[in-house]
């Protein structure tokens, strides 16, 4: 077996796991404006200023968030129980690894749910869970866990190592017994970060 190959490999492996990850990257705006449309079809929303929605700041979380996907930010000095509405909003910001095609439908699903907040829904009472189950998308209202588990293994950092070398690699994912070392030949093993 030529090892130069197997090395080869592995590197692919892991440069096509951080492309599918990262896979044509969904801008925050066009988000929103996609959103905004689709929250324009819901007739218990008219009442409201959904247009307003699309002049709130957009930001994103730390890309090692885990459990927080998404939140929205009010002003200073705004509490829960006032009059709330988009000029309320300082910001939303959005997990980071939501932004792309994998997770598109997630990514929709909760602006959506912010936006709600936007709106004076401040807190995840009765009527704020009856609104969100207005929208379209019910596959995306229930993948929060899965983008849950998705973020816990993206974070969950591997050394493969090899022990007669002490040669580490630093990956995302365990190697499973799968590689060798490419001096000594022998199986690398894994241990966590
Ligand atoms: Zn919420
Ligand atoms: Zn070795």
């Amino acid at each position: 077996m030529n090892l130069s190959n197997v090395r080869i490999n592995v590197e692919n492996d892991v440069e096509n796991e951080i492309k599918f990850a990262l896979n044509t990257p969904i801008s925050v705006k066009k988000l929103s404006l996609a959103v905004i449309e689709e929250m324009k079809k819901i007739s218990d929303l008219s009442h409201l200023d959904v247009t307003g929605l699309s002049k709130i700041p957009l930001g994103k979380l730390r890309n090692n968030a885990v459990r927080l996907h998404a939140v929205c930010r009010y002003k200073n000095g705004v509490k829960k129980t006032d009059e709330i509405s988009p000029i309320s909003v300082r910001c939303i910001d959005i997990h980071p690894r939501v932004l792309n095609d994998r997770w598109s439908r997630y990514a929709n699903f909760l602006l959506f749910h912010e936006f709600l907040h936007a709106l004076g829904f401040s807190n995840h009472g009765k009527e704020f869970r009856r609104l969100e189950a207005l929208w379209h998308d019910g596959i995306a209202r229930e993948m929060g866990p899965s983008f849950t588990s998705y973020l816990r293994n993206m974070n969950a950092g591997w050394l493969w190592v090899c022990p007669s070398c002490d040669i580490r690699h630093m990956r995302c994912k365990r190697s499973n017994g799968r590689y060798r070392c490419r001096l000594c030949h022998g199986s690398l093993v894994d241990i966590k970060r």
